[in-house]
């Protein structure tokens, strides 16, 4: 369905792109970054409409890297053939039993897709398996040639979450970790001792634009003033 998908630059070679028809809770963020050897694609959507020719993606070898194994980042994550999440949630990724996709509950969620796509309907839809075809642990790099990305490992919303952290630009792809939007800590999976250890390091963390899993982009400041709003609200 053309228009299923929409998509922004945000900076020179960096989109992001949306479902403007999937509901708010289950919208995520999927970030394609173009490199000079190398394209990185990051986070995929639900998987009701093909994701990967409506990406703007280049010609150049892609590394897809998956944030976390929630439904709404993992939906197009089978249509590539690398790869890449962190080893504790490859489970859910292969489709396994142990870790929670949440994808029972898109499939109940009321009005989950709305308008539907021509022919669509929620009865047909799968969420696909996408083995990962190799482990992210936190410090290994990501390189596109002429830019690279540190993996972090962000445990709290679920326990292999992780970010893309470009030390030289600055620009930090959160993931579900922090994003400017009410954080959600008590989903199955979710860890609250790993939540604060997260928000302390992110309050920390030397970076300039930040793209998180939902909600608006965020400046550091505003990153910041995220982690410590939670801080502050625990016990
Ligand atoms: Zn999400
Ligand atoms: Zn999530």
């Amino acid at each position: 369905m053309s228009g299923w998908f929409r998509t922004r630059e945000l900076e020179p070679g960096v989109f992001v792109t949306l479902e403007p028809a999937v509901a708010s809770m289950f919208q995520a963020a999927m970030v394609t970054v173009l490199g000079r050897d190398r394209d990185l694609q990051f986070d995929f959507g639900c998987g009701v409409q093909p994701l990967r020719p409506a990406l703007p993606l280049s010609s150049r070898p892609v590394i897809a890297v998956a944030s976390h194994a929630h439904v709404d980042h993992i939906g197009g994550f089978h249509e590539f053939a690398d790869r890449l999440g962190h080893a504790l949630e490859a489970a859910g990724f292969a489709g396994l039993p142990g870790v929670e996709t949440f994808a029972a509950e898109f499939r109940g969620w009321p009005d989950v897709v709305s308008p539907l796509p021509p022919g669509w309907a929620i009865a047909d839809w799968h969420l696909r398996p996408a083995p990962l075809t190799a482990m992210l642990k936190e410090g290994d790099r990501i390189d596109l040639g002429n830019r690279s990305f540190t993996v972090l490992h962000l445990p709290g919303h679920s326990p292999g979450g992780i970010g893309l952290l470009d030390e030289v630009d600055g620009l930090f792809l959160s993931g579900d970790a922090i994003y400017d939007d009410d954080i959600l800590d008590d989903l199955p999976g979710a860890s609250v001792p790993d939540y604060i250890a997260t928000m302390e390091r992110l309050r920390h963390l030397d970076c300039r634009l930040v793209i998180g899993g939902h909600g608006p982009e965020m400046t550091r400041a505003r990153m910041v003033a995220v982690a410590e709003a939670y801080l502050t609200r625990q016990p």
